[in-house]
């Protein structure tokens, strides 16, 4: 396999170079893809009929430009021609076009897929497309349908003004046009391809939720404007320069599983954001910032493994939004590198397509890089790349070192809240509890009955005092009373968590208990009152014996208020206590002149 590119200066110049090499590859399939300044299609129709005319069975296909890349620089205004001709007589080429709208995209993909499907020899596809207003959301999850061992790449054509929407692709199966597609399927049995993207760009401090998105409209991050967040992290202002401020800050979020990188092109009045590509609500969402020596970096290291793949030829679908970042002069930084690999084309775009895994997307201030071999790889050609460039003993930037600060501090942050929470949560528990039994304390048990009254629902009180409870201080000691108090209120907690309805229990003072049980009545919770009374009277403490307690258990009535019902439930429990201790009263047990 071999690369040679052609910049078209003129007929006969052209026609010439491309007889020439008509001559030296007789027996060998050529595919030239072209891209083009839209200003210079005349000419680069008139490139085409010296195609047509004088080398009919070189494929050919391509689209209009922002600007090219020649042997690993980039030309402005250029058609450029890249032929790569293939020498293994197993390696096919097909080439198909198909007008896109949103309309249509639903029969191309159908088409396509239908296609691929009884191709098996199928490696590679090459996609140029021209994306205008359609979300192209749809078109790469059907692509994403096919072979997963089919890797899928390319740009969308795009004009050397960045405010002009004349773009264009066309190729051998029709003419040119506005809103299209061109796929080029490759494969054979000696071809290799390795794909690969990079941005270089790292994110930046806080994920944020997307709350809200329509199509590549980003409303809301984090349930605030989507601007709100440039102007509060970054200060940048909604005038003129927000786009070229914002396109070392693009927004950084995963889809599929993948990091894709989105730059705000304009920012409307409601502080909406239009997007250069669809984004999802639901998605989490950073800023992430561009420097120049971490993105150089990041690219050599993928030259690094590229080299080893040892390629004949490299293709490169860069954004035109790298190239603002850059400069016109410092942007072949970022493509030179691949010069050293292979000899390196391709132009830049306004969305670049790869294929990561399973899933096809479109991506933006990105770096798609495609290499291809016929036979195996040969000796790699890291040592060349290693010689010409060596970022790995550069001197560490100062924005790298800051970026570095704040992802650490904001760590720092977000462990140091995390800790505040669970303080936060360990004092909201002990402002409830009682400190010795571990129950609601009087003051939560008491609100808690207060808003049972309030709400109008059915519920149940049990109040528990401990039998001769003074006796066993005075016996045994103090300790072994609080020993006793806390068995007491883990038998209680124990009968609460296993109940079916809810309960709260709750200290009243001393050694006494309130059991606030809801949505039930008094029958339910006499039950309640009497598994806790006998699991308690089991229990035998090895210092003093075993223990009583009686109960009393109140149904609340209706509109009776909070002291009402407590009053009456103390009542009762003082019906237990005359009548013999160690016992579970009701309201229905109570003669009817049990005024106590
Ligand atoms: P009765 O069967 O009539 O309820 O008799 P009683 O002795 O239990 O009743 P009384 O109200 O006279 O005594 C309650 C005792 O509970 C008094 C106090 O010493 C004891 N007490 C209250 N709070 C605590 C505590 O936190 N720890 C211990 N060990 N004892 C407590
Ligand atoms: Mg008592
Ligand atoms: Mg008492």
């Amino acid at each position: 396999m071999k690369q040679i590119q052609l910049i078209f200066d003129g007929a006969e110049k052209f026609r010439r170079e491309i007889l020439e090499i008509k001559q030296r590859f007789p027996d060998c399939i050529t595919m030239i893809q072209i891209f083009y300044d839209k200003a210079r299609q005349t000419e680069t129709e008139q490139l085409i009929e010296i195609l047509k005319q004088d080398y009919p069975q070189a494929h050919y296909y391509g689209c209009a430009s922002n600007a090219n890349i020649e042997n690993g620089m980039i030309t402005e205004g250029s058609i450029l021609a890249v032929c790569t001709i293939f020498e293994d007589p197993s390696t096919k080429i097909e080439i198909y076009q198909y007008p896109l709208t949103s309309e249509t995209q639903k029969e191309v993909c159908d088409d396509l897929l239908a296609k691929v499907s009884e191709r098996p020899w199928i490696k590679g596809i090459e996609l140029l497309i021209t994306i205008r207003d359609m979300s192209t959301t749809y078109f790469c999850d059907r692509l994403s349908e096919m072979d997963e061992k089919i890797q899928i790449f390319g740009g969308s054509s795009f004009n050397k003004n960045l405010d002009r929407h004349d773009v264009g692709v066309f190729s051998e199966n029709g003419g040119f046009l506005d809103s299209g597609v061109v796929f080029t399927l490759i494969g054979g049995d000696k071809l290799h391809i390795q794909s690969t993207y990079i941005t270089g760009w790292k994110p930046l401090g806080q994920k944020m939720l997307i709350t809200r998105a329509e199509g590549n409209r980003l409303y809301e991050l984090g349930g605030e404007p989507a601007y709100d967040t440039y102007y509060r992290y970054l200060q940048i202002d909604n005038d003129e320069f927000f786009y070229h401020n914002t396109l070392e800050f693009p927004i950084f979020y995963e889809r599929n599983g993948i990091n894709i990188l989105r730059v705000p092109s304009q920012c409307m009045d409601d502080g909406s954001l239009i997007m250069t590509s669809d984004m999802t609500t639901g998605s989490m969402a950073q800023i992430s910032y561009g420097d120049p020596q971490t993105i150089l970096k990041s690219i050599f290291h993928v030259a690094e493994s590229l080299a080893d793949f040892v390629p004949d030829g490299i293709m490169i679908f860069d954004c035109a939004s790298r190239r603002s970042f850059w400069g016109s002069e410092d942007i072949n930084r970022e493509s030179l590198p691949f010069q050293t690999i292979a000899d390196t084309a391709g132009f830049y775009t306004a969305g670049e397509f790869h294929r990561m895994g399973k899933s096809l997307n479109q991506h933006n201030v990105t770096l798609v890089i495609v290499g291809m071999r016929e036979e195996d790889a040969g000796v790699s050609n890291k040592s060349k790349l290693l010689k010409a460039f060596n970022y790995n003993n550069e001197h560490v930037s100062m924005v790298r070192r800051l970026a570095n600060f704040i992802d650490v501090a904001s760590h720092e942050l977000d462990e140091t809240n995390r800790k505040l929470e669970s303080v936060n949560q360990q004092l909201l528990k002990m402002a409830v509890t009682d400190e010795l039994t571990k129950v609601f304390n009087r003051r939560e048990i008491q609100n808690r009955i207060m808003q049972a009254s309030k709400s109008g629902k059915k519920f149940s009180l049990i109040m528990m005092d401990l039998d001769y409870f003074k006796k066993v201080n005075d016996t045994y000691g103090h300790d072994e009373g609080d020993r006793v108090l806390k068995q007491f209120a883990s038998v209680m907690k124990k009968a609460a968590a296993s109940a079916e309805f809810p309960v709260s229990v709750g200290r009243w003072g001393g050694e006494e208990f309130m059991i606030l049980a809801e949505n039930i009545s008094s029958g339910t919770a006499f039950a309640l009152s009497e598994q806790i009374r006998t699991e308690f009277a089991k229990i035998p403490f090895a210092v003093s014996g075993q223990h009583t307690v009686s109960c009393g258990v109140a149904e609340a009535q209706e509109q009776e208020n909070y002291d009402a019902v407590c009053t009456r439930v103390d009542h009762i429990l003082y019906y237990s206590k005359h009548h013999g201790r160690n016992r579970t009263s009701t309201e229905a047990q109570l003669p009817e002149d049990a005024a106590v």
